[in-house]
């Protein structure tokens, strides 16, 4: 491995040169079976044809022209966005942390053209992950991600998840939002209870906050719905997408309400690539794939079946494995060895899945898998539950 490559990531020692469906082929000629999917970002797995061919016709026709000028793709995304969703309006940037950035400014802005300046603070929850820009780690908290990247960005103070009364106590006069992840994925696909989410829907009416959604893991179809705040009934003011969206391509967006984002007006938000051309062609492309008939049934269908299975190995192999947590296609697997030590043993029988904290192991598939797969997948884990569980 070449030290021109900043080692800000430990890497595995494998190099792949194709990807086709759920399937990974690398340089000395392994096959995986991709159940990582460069974090739960191809939701349509390698080389789907209609993504393809868009991203090359778009390609071949016009990438990038500037925020500038009327985009006719981003207008075109953006609308089925919002009539598929509860938002008005739409952002459109390249990554999840970008778009959590928008957020934030987004609920700063609302309250600073409510007459409120002073309200700038936002609640996040222990274990949470929202991105790797100086205000996302300052939002995400803890050692792991602030060390020695300080001083802190201000406006923003942890609670626990379900801890009302210590929600209650932390909002104060400065605060603008409340910001939380349907399912804590990295930190260990910690599934947030409907009651949980209506509680903070009322608390942040009772008190004039905005309720941010980061569904950059959970949006775009992985549980079953378009966006996993769905299953809530709860209705957000913000919601944040990253990851799936571009199936592979990089995008993020930020969707909201009119009321929400009423600061944002010409001028106080932008970003060069953000919804150029070529990046929309794939947004486009993916939504045509998710919002087809009968594709989410599909993913709640086999994320339903891929779990029965996995509850029923974890039945079987207790001394391995603790419980099995999550929705549709993002799923974890709490481990009662070292979640390292399952996602090697994967690897080394050729499925690629990745960890996350609280010592789980997760499996996000492409969305669109069939049983094929989830027997090829169980069947490893069966074996590695085997040579793990001696
Ligand atoms: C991955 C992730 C992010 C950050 O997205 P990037 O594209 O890496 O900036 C933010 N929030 C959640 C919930 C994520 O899973």
């Amino acid at each position: 491995m070449t030290a021109s490559v900043m080692p800000t990531y430990g890497r595995i020692d494998i190099a792949f040169e194709r990807g086709e469906g759920a399937y990974l082929y690398d340089t000395e000629g392994g096959k995986y079976l991709d159940f990582a999917t460069g974090l739960a970002v191809l939701c349509l797995g390698h080389s789907h044809p209609h993504l393809v061919a868009e991203i090359q016709r778009q390609a071949a026709t016009l990438m990038h022209t500037s925020n500038l000028y009327r985009i006719q793709g981003q207008e075109r995304l953006a609308d089925r966005l919002v009539a598929n969703s509860f938002a008005d309006t739409v952002f459109f940037c390249n990554s999840g942390a970008e778009a959590n950035e928008c957020a934030i400014k987004m609920a700063r802005r609302y309250h600073h053209t409510n007459g409120n300046p002073e309200r700038f603070r936002v609640i996040t929850f222990d274990n949470c992950f929202h991105g790797r820009t100086l205000a996302t780690i300052a939002a995400t908290g803890g050692e792991k991600v602030l060390d020695g990247f300080g001083p802190k960005v201000d406006g923003f103070d942890h609670v626990a998840v379900g801890d009302m009364d210590a929600l209650q106590a932390a909002i104060g006069p400065h605060t603008a939002a409340i910001m939380i992840e349907p399912i804590q994925a990295e930190g260990g696909v910690m599934m947030i209870e409907d009651a949980v989410m209506q509680q903070l829907r009322q608390v942040c009416d009772d008190n004039g906050l905005l309720l941010i959604i980061d569904e950059v893991q959970t949006g775009m179809g992985r549980t079953g719905r378009l966006l996993a705040h769905e299953w809530s009934g709860v209705t957000p003011d913000i919601v944040t997408l990253g990851k799936g969206i571009g199936g592979g391509f990089p995008v993020g967006a930020c969707m909201a309400t009119s009321d929400a984002a009423k600061g944002m007006v010409p001028g106080t938000h932008g970003s060069t690539y953000g919804g150029n051309p070529l990046a929309m062609a794939a947004g486009n492309a993916v939504l045509d794939v998710v919002l087809g008939d009968g594709f989410m049934a599909e993913v709640e269908r086999i994320g339903d079946l891929l779990r029965s299975r996995l509850e029923d190995l974890c039945r079987r192999n207790d001394s391995v494995i603790e419980d099995v947590r999550g929705k549709g296609l993002l799923l974890g697997i709490k481990c009662r060895v070292p979640n390292m030590d399952m996602v090697t043993a994967m690897r080394g029988r050729g499925v690629l899945v990745p960890p996350a904290g609280d010592n789980v192991m997760r499996m996000l598939p492409p969305l669109n898998i069939e049983e094929n797969h989830v027997d090829e997948a169980i069947s490893a884990l069966e074996d590695v539950c085997r040579e793990l569980g001696q």
